[in-house]
């Protein structure tokens, strides 16, 4: 069996939608297939932007909007819409026009109301990619994540997912339908014990789609996207990027950990644990792909890619308390859990702590950690930073890489003020300003990448 996921822009209209079928059948020819969709374009901020200004949109016209450009689509899939398909449309629209009006009785959105309406996106998309498969004279059948398939706990919008009970249902549900059925399933969603429906976090449909395909004991996870594969560098910095067409899964959680958006960062995990290759693809390209596999590259390259995150928020927190002293980073370390903010890149000294805070994090929520560890630390914070990563396998048994990295950044005059080495030692990450984000990692790419000899 093979898990084919398609993104957002790979189901942007319906030519794109049809495309997506035509792979989807290609790939039927030969193996069983789940396919996994996101919503359709940006669906997804459409609702989520509706849900949170319920007080202050007209929500008649919002929903009305919503049902046109979802019904224009339609029309095209199919050459007439039947009434089933009528019903199926005007359900999900009314659904999300009571949740709309309840939200603004209540006068707020709730997390909860989020995850409800956000997640109709992939539900009107997994119905259209049915219907394109229908129309090419095949059978398929719409799995929703919300249906007791992805159960998760109650975090709204970013929930965990509860593997033992979820792999279960998966498997009795898919397996006796993947002979007869392409089977389409919403990404995005889950549910919580008590069938309230949550999401995994934004661009989370990756995730579900390795979840599906290691409880199933997929052949192959492949991505499609609207670019090609994975990059040594985001194309939009650096022109002359290549496609890597082979990477290992290490090399792959710490490229989408730090700054590359093809693919969510959980995606990695279930795949890896079960040893399935996941591919990344161009959906209007597909000769164009990464692979990424355990791992694969005991070969020279030193350097696979280089990254970067901007808009990065920095803590300092100082202490004189600390030298000798034991018990200070457990104390400090422990706001963050209280206030659940998670931290990507940390540093230390004998008397300071540096830590970066992913711009997801809400300003009000960082600045109560910075109130509380201000009781017994003098903590600053800065901001509009950047952190450049550089990753490859290689770097584990080159010497003198690092070295390299900083001369490079001395000679373009760019200042670095946190570094680290993560701790699978496939990674540097550094910390830059905002402003010399490009020019670092245009420089590193040029020396590290264009100039090696591989
Ligand atoms: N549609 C959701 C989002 O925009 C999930 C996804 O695309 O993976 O975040
Ligand atoms: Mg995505």
């Amino acid at each position: 069996m093979i898990v084919a996921k398609f993104g957002g822009s790979s189901l942007a209209d319906t030519q794109r939608i049809i495309n997506a079928a035509k792979i989807l059948l290609e790939i039927k020819g030969e193996s069983e297939v789940v396919s996994v969709v996101s919503a359709v374009g940006d669906t997804t901020d459409f609702l989520i932007d509706a849900v949170k200004n319920a007080g202050k949109i007209d929500i008649e016209k919002t929903v009305d909007e919503l049902y046109s450009s979802h019904h224009k689509i339609l029309g095209q899939i199919k050459t007439t819409i039947d009434e089933e398909d009528e019903k199926k449309l005007k359900s999900f629209c009314s659904s999300v026009k009571q949740r709309l009006v309840l939200v603004n009785q209540q006068g707020m959105a709730k997390p909860e109301d989020i995850d409800y309406i956000g997640g109709f996106g992939e539900k009107f998309s997994a119905f259209f990619l049915s219907c394109a498969i229908e129309q090419l004279g095949f059978k398929s059948v719409v799995l929703q994540g919300d249906d007791n398939l992805i159960f998760t706990d109650d975090n709204f919008n970013n929930a965990d997912v509860f593997f033992d009970r979820t792999n279960d249902a998966l498997k009795n549900k898919i397996a006796p339908l993947l002979k007869e059925n392409i089977v389409v399933f919403t990404g995005f969603v889950g549910t919580t014990l008590d069938n309230r429906t949550t999401t995994l976090g934004r661009g989370s449909s990756d995730y579900i789609a390795s979840i599906i395909g290691a409880a199933l004991d997929s052949e192959e996870i492949r991505i499609y996207t609207d670019v090609d594969g994975i990059m040594t560098a985001d194309p939009r910095i650096v022109k002359r990027a290549k496609t890597i067409s082979k990477m290992d899964f290490n090399e792959m959680s710490e490229l989408a950990t730090f700054g590359a958006r093809v693919l969510h960062p959980k995606t990695i995990e279930p795949a890896m644990k079960k040893d399935i290759c996941v591919k990344v693809i161009n959906s209007f390209n597909p000769s164009s792909f990464t692979e990424i596999f355990r791992k694969n590259t005991k070969g020279n390259t030193t350097v696979k890619a280089v990254s970067s995150n901007r808009d990065i928020t920095i803590l300092n927190i100082n202490s004189t308390r600390m030298l000798n002293s034991f018990g200070f980073m457990a104390k400090a370390f422990n706001i963050f859990l209280e206030e659940e903010v998670s931290v990507d890149m940390v540093s230390t000294s004998e008397v300071n702590i540096s830590l970066s805070i992913n711009k997801c994090v809400s300003e009000e929520k960082v600045q109560k950690v910075v109130d509380k560890l201000s009781v017994f630390s003098c903590t600053t914070l800065e901001k509009n930073k950047a952190i450049i990563c550089v990753i490859g396998e290689g770097l584990k048994h080159r010497h003198g890489v690092a070295g390299k990295v900083f001369s490079i950044m001395g000679n373009n005059k760019v200042n670095v003020e946190m570094i680290s080495q993560g701790a699978s030692e496939i990674n540097i990450a550094f910390v830059v300003d905002n402003k010399d984000e490009k020019k670092a990692v245009i420089a590193l790419h040029d020396e590290l990448i264009n100039g090696s000899d591989n």
